[in-house]
């Protein structure tokens, strides 16, 4: 990729550069292997655990690095820009960020070290359910105090990892919605510690998806969970769940510039080295276009990221940047696959190219974690002061 990809002001430059040391041993073939099979990277998430850049994001204080956010975005930037997925851990950098800053003291110390030395996987994050879809407010998991536990019941959907993971956090209504003021009122927020739950009240259902992504179903009947285990104040977990989301859009919006990287190096590679009529395809303005094209989108949407971080690093209100970021950045992303694959013809389809597993997987994030229509539905109302449409 060329230098201005990798602007000299970088201040994460050597973090890129372990990042991408560390990646090399999970090459093309790794993750074909996987992907053929439907198997979670364990190896590939062991690395990036024992090396420090999972737990970047927990304070040092509790066994982590304690960086910012945008050191967390350029590992997992870098991540996607080598070819490898980061889908199958992400999680865990954004969904601590709820325990570490809503979670009691004794929570905190109890938790965070361990996952912080990779003990403890906490990758697993149960907000969406069939029937409520993105209407988060309207989801139907109830959990009932009784003493000193809470019983809950009902189902989730898409539960990323959840097999993966010891460690789930789970949004579930506490107070019926028609016995609270607001329908975000009433929800809360749980540890919940699945090795205990599985088989107790847990059964995880995986469903199989067009990308590797280990994504299950996740069903409660009669799941028991310590009381010590909500997080915060009862009632107050949608509240929680949102201080998280700014952070979750920016990282994943880096991991899609990653992406946009990955694409267009891998298909201006190509476009230099295949001859068609005697000359590199690369010499047609129809296939450079797109790929000029892809170029630029990736690069603003890279500014866009870049200053969501910072604006959410200087403690500002990063919300619309954040949505922008994540929103630019899938569209790039969306955009450089196609270009991609459009470059490389017949091989763009071919699995040993890694081509075709890229574009399944870079894909997603037009949907999740928040679909493209929900962003722009953000912006009017938020942003521009349009009534509300929904
Ligand atoms: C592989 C995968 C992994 C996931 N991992 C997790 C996870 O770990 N944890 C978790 O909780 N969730 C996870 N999700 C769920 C994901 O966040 C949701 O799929 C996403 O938020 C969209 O919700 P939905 O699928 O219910 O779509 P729906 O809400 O049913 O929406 C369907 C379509 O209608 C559009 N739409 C809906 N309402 C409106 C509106 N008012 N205006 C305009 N358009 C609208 C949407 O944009 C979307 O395109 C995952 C999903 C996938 C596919």
């Amino acid at each position: 990729m060329t230098a201005a990809v990798h602007s000299a002001a970088d201040p994460h430059r050597e973090i890129r550069d372990a990042v991408r040391k560390l990646c090399a041993n999970f090459p093309g073939e790794y993750w074909r292997k996987l992907d053929r099979a439907g198997e979670y990277p364990t190896a590939f998430v062991t690395a990036l655990t024992e090396s420090g850049f999972l737990s970047a994001l927990i304070p040092e204080a509790y066994g982590g690095a304690g960086l910012g956010l945008s050191a967390a975005a350029a590992i997992l930037e870098e991540v996607q820009a080598t070819g490898c997925n980061g889908a199958a851990c992400h999680a865990q950098m954004y969904v601590m960020g709820t325990v570490l800053r809503h979670g009691s003291e004794e929570q905190k110390r109890k938790y965070l070290p361990d996952v912080a030395s990779g003990r403890l996987r906490l990758q697993a994050f149960g907000v969406t359910e069939p029937t409520s879809g993105t209407d988060t407010s309207s989801l139907k998991t109830f959990a009932r105090r009784e003493g000193d536990k809470y019983v809950v019941n009902g189902q989730k959907i898409w539960t990323s990892r959840a097999e993966h993971s010891d460690l789930m956090l789970l949004l579930a209504r506490t107070t019926p919605r028609e016995n609270v003021k607001k329908r975000t009122d009433g929800l809360s927020v749980f540890l919940v510690d699945m090795r205990k739950a599985r088989g107790a009240g847990l059964e995880i259902r995986p469903i199989r998806t067009m990308m590797n992504h280990g994504t299950t179903e996740v069903f409660f009947d009669n799941m028991h969970v310590p009381a010590e285990n909500l997080i915060g104040e009862e009632g107050q977990g949608f509240r929680y769940i949102l201080s998280g989301m700014n952070a979750e859009r920016i990282l994943i919006a880096h991991e899609c510039i990653g992406d946009a990287k990955w694409f267009i190096e891998k298909a201006t590679a190509y476009a230099k080295e295949r001859v068609v009529f005697g000359r590199p395809i690369g010499q047609n303005q129809g296939v450079q276009f797109p790929l000029a094209r892809a170029y630029a989108n990736m690069r603003a949407a890279e500014l866009m990221a870049r200053e969501a971080a910072a604006i959410y690093e200087a403690g500002g209100n990063c919300g619309p940047e954040a949505n922008m970021a994540k929103m630019l950045a899938a569209d790039a992303s969306n955009e450089a696959a196609n270009a991609c694959i459009q470059t490389h013809g017949g091989f763009g389809f071919a699995e040993e190219y890694d081509v075709e597993r890229k574009f399944r997987e870079t894909r997603l994030y037009q949907v999740a974690p928040i679909s493209t229509n929900l962003i722009l539905s953000y912006v009017a109302e938020h942003v521009l002061g349009l009534p509300r449409s929904y």
